[in-house]
């Protein structure tokens, strides 16, 4: 067993950039606080098998950080080597209290793991039997969730189909102090509440933020980089909801996508792979390999070395460590899953050039997303129901105005395209650019002031303590 622990991995982090806040200088304590985790609760659930046999299975929840109520953090299932160990939930529960504090997302961080190996081991209802044993364990006996308590998301391994077993269940063993059920749970169906845009949104930020970085003159010349995302080379890690829709938003936008990684396999090609003929080939025959035109890599964990613009670990955490991090040729590294570089391989590849950037600010967009789906769900109501009509009225009789005064006729095609009804999707869309850009600006502006001699995740850090911080001190501890 690999005595990583990721846990101190996120607060070797947190350390490097706590030291530049004047925290511990002028509320010694108080770092601390910020950093531990306020509550973990371990269960051993029960849960029938289809052969009426019972399996225990461990299962956990871990609440990071109250400053900020609800607590919101997905649901994983995932394999943890010691059942009593808690580092792992702890760390990633740690990770969403500063990447909603960094985007401005007013929740504290939480996470969730079931502990199975796979999910293949697993009848779909059997999996439903364990999520739903899952929810009403942490609904009716801790007493967790609730829409403004703890709120649960979709994660490694979990998607729309879990939640919704997840409000069924909560609907059932609530108790009656909850005013808005629906938003006991984000990444539910449409039908049920969720939000359209929730499923591709963690992989949309991803490529938001790429587009970012790849925008900024000084960082691609200090890379020997073009300006843009037209024409750079990628590389994905993992084809899940995350690394599948970062490589489509992508490839969309004129990147070529050189390599692509799973479990099963993984392929390369210099001249490009279709994206969605690969993911076709990979159900029809189980795997990548022998996808037409490209060349099988040897071992999975290869696909990280090979030569790119952009590498996108989109699987799991301690991808990029003290093993590879000599060998990663990569410019960018975007990390799309929680903790893929270990400490260790991140001040490497920062030596050598290479620009990292952080998963507190590149993933982000779940749980932006997830939190306009829990206001639409608390606000009872979808968004632009209400001024969608007005609003297009309103561009009309301006442009009618113009026309008008300017004795002019403005074409109908570009009026129809002006006064367009804005759909749900436009506003997310919107809402997520919008929270997204001002997050990776205030980043930059650090990094400025230290003259770019830290890098973008300790700018990152930085700023969410900063904020964390503020927020303790504002409301003050409760004597
Ligand atoms: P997912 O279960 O949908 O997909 C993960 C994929 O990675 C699977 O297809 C799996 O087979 C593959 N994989 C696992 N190990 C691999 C390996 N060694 N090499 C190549 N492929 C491998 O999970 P996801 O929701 O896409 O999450 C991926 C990562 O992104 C996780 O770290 C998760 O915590 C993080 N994340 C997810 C969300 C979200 O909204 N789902 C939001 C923020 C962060």
């Amino acid at each position: 067993m690999s005595d990583y622990k990721f846990f101190e991995e996120v607060n070797r982090y947190f350390d490097k950039a706590a030291e530049l806040t004047r925290f511990e200088k002028d509320q010694p304590g108080l770092l601390r606080q910020i950093k531990r985790c306020n509550s973990f609760i371990h269960e051993s659930m029960p849960v029938k098998r289809d052969d009426g046999s019972i399996m225990n299975i461990d299962a956990y929840r871990a609440r990071h950080s109250y400053h900020k109520l609800p607590t919101k953090g997905g649901i994983n299932f995932r394999w943890i080597e010691d059942a009593q160990d808690e580092n792992e939930v702890v760390a990633l529960a740690a990770l969403m209290t500063y990447k909603c504090a960094l985007a401005d997302v007013p929740f504290g961080g939480a996470k969730g793991t079931i502990r199975i190996r796979s999910k293949k081991d697993f009848s779909p209802s059997e999996i439903e039997r364990i999520i739903r044993r899952y929810t009403y364990t942490f609904t009716h006996i801790h007493k967790v969730f609730h829409s403004e308590k703890d709120v649960p998301a979709p994660d490694y391994g979990t998607g729309s189909q879990e939640m919704a077993w997840i409000f069924d269940t909560y609907k059932q063993f609530a108790s009656d102090d909850d005013p808005n059920p629906s938003a006991c749970v984000t990444g539910k169906p449409i039908s049920i509440g969720g939000l359209r845009e929730r499923v591709s949104a963690t992989g949309r930020g991803v490529f938001i933020g790429l587009r970012e970085v790849c925008s900024q003159p000084d960082i691609m010349g200090r890379l020997g980089l073009s300006c843009g995302l037209e024409g750079k080379r990628v590389i994905v890690q993992g084809l899940g909801n995350v690394g599948y829709h970062t490589a489509k938003f992508l490839e969309a936008n004129g990147a070529i996508i050189i390599g692509l990684g799973e479990i099963d396999g993984a392929i390369h090609s210099a001249k490009g792979i279709p994206l969605d003929d690969a993911m076709l080939f990979r159900i029809e025959h189980g795997t990548l390999k022998g996808f037409p035109g490209t060349k099988n890599v040897r071992r999975i964990s290869d696909i990280l070395e090979l030569d790119c613009d952009i590498l996108i670990p989109a699987a799991l955490e301690n991808q990029i460590t003290h093993l590879n991090a000599d060998k990663i040729r990569a410019k960018i590294v975007g990390e799309a899953a929680n903790g893929p570089t270990s400490s260790y391989a991140n001040d490497i590849l920062f030596s050598k050039g290479a620009m990292i950037v952080p998963d507190i600010f590149l993933n982000a967009g779940g749980v932006i997303v997830s939190y306009f789906e829990w206001l639409k769900n608390r606000n009872h109501i979808g968004f632009g129901q209400i001024d969608r009509r007005f609003d297009k009225a309103r561009l009309q009789n301006i442009l009618a105005v113009v026309e008008e005064q300017t004795h002019t006729k403005i074409d109908p095609n570009r009026i129809e395209h002006v006064t367009r009804l804005s759909t749900e999707e436009d506003l997310v869309i919107s809402g997520l650019e919008g929270t997204m850009i001002p997050a990776f600006e205030q980043m930059r502006v650090i990094q400025k002031e230290y003259s770019d001699t830290i890098d973008l995740r300790t700018a990152a850090y930085f700023l969410a303590i900063t904020k964390i911080g503020q927020c303790y001190l504002d409301q003050g501890i409760f004597p």
